[in-house]
């Protein structure tokens, strides 16, 4: 197949780009760089079936494919609240623009959404199922993304519904692992960044809200058994039940760097959702698949990848 990514030069685009070329596909890379490194597909640059392409998603295009994608938006909350506006248009316009195409050629369109559509859970619904419509502050900090991707979900319904689109969504949870940006703000990568560096480790508030991690490689699994199977559209949750305070994330990252940085904490920002954790019993029915690598496990390759990040200094 010939299959689009939006977002592909970011950190699970560039994974994705890896996996289905593996396959042996033809994948075409769409990325605006916001976030995106061309570093994270430099290896995939001499490879005939890989075309690196510069585009935003909110603006339209033609192109002939099988399968789209979409990934096309900043995930950390650091970058997506540094061009709210822009946000809210890449989700918005980057999945009309996708579904647009979709409908045109006849190709499937996969929605890279989140828990974020949950928002800060109400604490009687834990974990959170699929059905659950969450608690979203509308106008807060956050809401540039929440709402955007929840927009996204109600567009990519509605083409499916109205126009007949083959749709996929997948909600995603916090998902870390090599290629994540040094820089982007999120926990784990901050988290392993100051140990590295022996500085001060920022939690934020007293570190008692938790969130559940999934590794980079299981997660793109989980994408590629959606995308393929037939039985289900979604939306479905794709993430690792495994859940932690992040102060008890902190405390890991500072046993398996040896690090000697000391654990500090900064105010809570706004809207912080307080627990989050995948109700994954969808996946595990209708795709069998469900994450086999644990925290401990999934650390590993993601403190070697940013320790010769930092020692190459790029
Ligand atoms: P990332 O920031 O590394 O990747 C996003 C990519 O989209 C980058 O390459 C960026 O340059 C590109 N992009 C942003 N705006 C664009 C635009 N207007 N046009 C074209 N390209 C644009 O983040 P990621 O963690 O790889 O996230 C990928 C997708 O998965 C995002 O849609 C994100 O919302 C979703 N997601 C990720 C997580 C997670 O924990 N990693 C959790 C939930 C959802
Ligand atoms: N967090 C923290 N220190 C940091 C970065 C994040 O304590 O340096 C907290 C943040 O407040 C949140 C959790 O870690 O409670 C996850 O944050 P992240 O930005 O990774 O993802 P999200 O909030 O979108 O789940």
């Amino acid at each position: 197949m010939r299959i689009l990514i939006t977002g592909g030069a970011g950190f699970l685009g560039s994974h994705l780009c890896d996996r289905l070329l593996g396959e042996g596909h033809e994948v075409i890379c769409m990325d605006n760089f916001f976030t995106g490194r061309k570093r994270n597909v430099l290896h995939l640059m001499e490879n005939p079936l890989f075309e690196l392409m510069r585009h935003d998603v909110t603006d339209p295009f033609k192109l002939e494919v099988d399968q789209i994608y979409n990934l096309a938006c900043p995930a950390s909350p650091v970058h997506y609240q540094h061009n709210p506006i822009k946000t809210i248009k890449t989700s918005v316009m980057g999945a009309i623009n996708c579904l647009g195409s979709g409908k045109r050629v006849g190709a499937r369109v996969f929605q890279a959404s989140t828990s974020e559509v949950y928002g800060d859970p109400d604490p009687s619904v834990h974990p959170q199922p699929e059905s659950y419509w969450g608690n979203v502050n509308p106008i807060g900090i956050r809401s540039c993304y929440d709402e955007g991707k929840r927009a996204a979900e109600t567009l990519f319904m509605d083409y499916h519904r109205q126009n007949g689109v083959d749709i996929r969504i997948a909600r995603i949870f916090n998902t870390y692992g090599p290629r994540m940006c040094p820089d982007d703000g999120r926990v784990v990568s901050n988290f392993i960044v100051q140990a590295l560096q022996g500085k001060d480790i920022t939690v934020y508030g007293e570190g008692q809200q938790t969130r559940s991690f999934c590794y980079c490689d299981d997660l793109i699994d989980g994408f590629v058994s959606l995308m393929n199977q037939e039985a289900v559209i979604g939306p479905m949750n794709i993430g690792n039940p495994g859940e932690f305070t992040i102060l008890e994330l902190a405390q890991k990252v500072i046993a398996q760097t040896g690090s000697h940085s000391k654990i500090i904490h900064e105010a809570l920002p706004q809207d912080d959702p307080k627990q989050r954790q995948p109700d994954i019993t969808q996946a595990q029915k209708v795709l069998g698949w469900e994450p086999t690598i644990t925290l401990d496990e999934g650390l590993k390759p993601t403190i070697a990848y940013f320790d010769k990040v930092l020692s190459e200094g790029s």
